[in-house]
């Protein structure tokens, strides 16, 4: 034989070793036992709820963004919160933060835990009427759903909360652990009027909280990724944020005589290399988590592959980037040029055009790191600044503490074909500014909804199923119960 056949054969068997520890390892993970405790859903009264919801909504609590807006109806939302859950405001203490943000505190009976708290934001997104099947403040209440801006983000969310707590005070419980709800009122602009200032409120007070929850995660179907039932997804971290502007300077002139490599062109050339030069997909340690907690539960192939991330990597990076923009978006910074201006005029060549780059930094990178590479990529031709207003990726809460279990226990005995898992979020929320008061900063949104009610957030004939919103109060009275029960 000769030696080159010698070493063809042993890289065969070696391969062959390799392909059979690899399906072995991928048969022997198995789907973890779910261990569901006695649990009796709490009586939700469907048409209260929705009645407090539509009402929430009828407040138009636009983020303030400039003198022309008013701050009254943040002012009208306290007085409704305070009618709607008379139970809570008769045993809380409340603390107006900046004016418009508020604090609820409910007192536990054992000083020694650290308190819960829950968060939401009071804003919401503007909401012109033009194609909207009822009026976007109107709170309508239909075909099983309520109507309107914010009753999905993220008034739903809260009044589903504060509904939750006010039963379980009406069924008379008393928490032993200290309850907070705190809802900041400019998070859907930067959170750092409202959320911002509550937490640098608490961490002044020394008050450390055992857990935070916020919005966000998701309830996906998980066939998108072999799992069958729902994949409940836990934020545990987000992503970064920064807006990148790219600036050409050149001679302007009339458009008539154009000279090429004009500043426009030049832009144009930088945004397009920007598009076609992406960072490097990496795994974060949620994203790598995500997989770990998911993989069990996959049909056999996506099993395989999963199990295996360590020996497929390359390969996984790639399919998960191909395969849609949102487990590309789990694994990378992304870049998304959202805004061009050259000149003021169809008619003339500008002296300088500029383009913003939104950027969303993976867990692990840095807003420096992000404006290196552009700069890298675009050359000197181009100037490249970073816009007010950046975020860095949050620090990322383990799911090894009490919390995060219990987050998880609460989950499956509520939803009961739910899968839940971490994840890096990939959007902003308040959350982020609470990491100085929890180690345990999650985001979920205890809501199924359909692919068709998901693309109206923030958009028109935004809607909340009526069943959706009794089933997050079941939830969060649930996870109130095993919290701070
Ligand atoms: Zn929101």
């Amino acid at each position: 034989m000769s030696p080159a056949l010698i070493v063809l054969i042993a890289l065969a068997g070696a391969f062959f070793v390799l392909i059979a520890f690899m399906i072995l390892r991928a048969l022997l993970t198995k789907p973890i036992e779910v261990q569901r405790g006695e649990y009796q859903p709490i009586k939700v009264n469907k048409e209260r709820i929705a009645k407090k919801l539509s009402q929430a909504v009828q407040i138009p609590t636009l983020t303030v963004l400039d003198e022309s807006m008013s701050y009254q109806p943040f002012l009208d939302f306290h007085n409704f919160l305070e009618k709607a859950f008379p139970k809570i405001h008769s045993i809380a203490q409340r603390t107006i933060i900046n004016n418009y943000s508020l604090i609820y505190k409910i007192e536990g009976t054992d000083p020694s835990l650290k308190p819960g708290c829950f968060l939401a934001h009071q804003d919401v997104v503007p909401a012109p009427p033009e194609g909207w099947e009822v009026h976007p403040f109107s709170g309508a209440i239909k075909d099983g759903y309520v109507y309107g801006r914010g009753s999905q983000d993220m008034k739903g969310q809260m009044i589903a909360a504060l509904e939750a707590m006010e039963i379980l005070l009406e069924n008379n419980f008393k928490p032993r652990r200290t309850i907070y709800f705190c809802f900041g009122h400019d998070e859907e602009f930067t959170g750092k009027e409202g959320a911002k200032n509550i937490a640098s409120y608490l961490e002044k007070n020394n008050i450390q909280m055992e857990f935070v929850l916020d919005e966000g995660g998701t309830v996906l179907d998980g066939s998108i990724i072999g799992v069958k039932g729902m994949l409940a997804l836990i934020g545990t971290c987000e992503k970064g944020y920064v807006d990148i502007q790219l600036k050409a300077k050149k001679p302007g002139g009339h458009a008539s005589t154009p000279f090429k490599r004009n500043a426009v062109d030049l832009l144009s050339e930088a945004v397009y290399d920007v598009a076609i030069t992406p960072m490097k997909r990496k795994w974060s340690t949620p994203a790598k988590d995500m997989m770990k907690a998911i993989a069990p539960n996959m049909k056999f192939l996506y099993k395989f592959l999963f199990v295996n991330r360590d020996i497929l990597s390359p390969l996984l990076k790639w399919a998960l980037g191909i395969a849609n923009p949102v487990t590309d978006s789990l694994l990378k910074t992304t870049f998304a040029p959202t805004q061009l201006k050259g000149a003021d005029a169809p008619n003339v060549l500008p002296p300088e055009a500029t383009a913003t780059i939104n950027c969303r930094i993976n867990i692990g990178e840095s807003s420096e790191k992000v404006l290196n590479h552009i700069k890298k990529v675009v050359g000197k031709n181009i100037e490249v600044s970073v816009l007010p207003g950046k975020n860095e990726p949050s620090p990322v809460s383990d799911i090894i503490s009490d919390a995060y279990k219990t987050l998880t226990k609460t989950i499956n005995e509520v939803f009961e074909d739910f899968l839940p898992a971490p994840y890096p979020f990939i959007a902003a929320t308040d959350a982020k500014f609470y990491y100085n008061v929890s180690n345990n900063v999650y985001r979920f949104t205890p809501f199924l909804m359909s692919e068709d009610d998901r693309t109206r957030i923030h958009a028109i004939n935004e809607r909340q199923e009526i069943n959706g919103l009794v089933k997050a109060t079941q939830f969060f009275a649930r996870f109130i119960e095993n919290s701070c029960g």
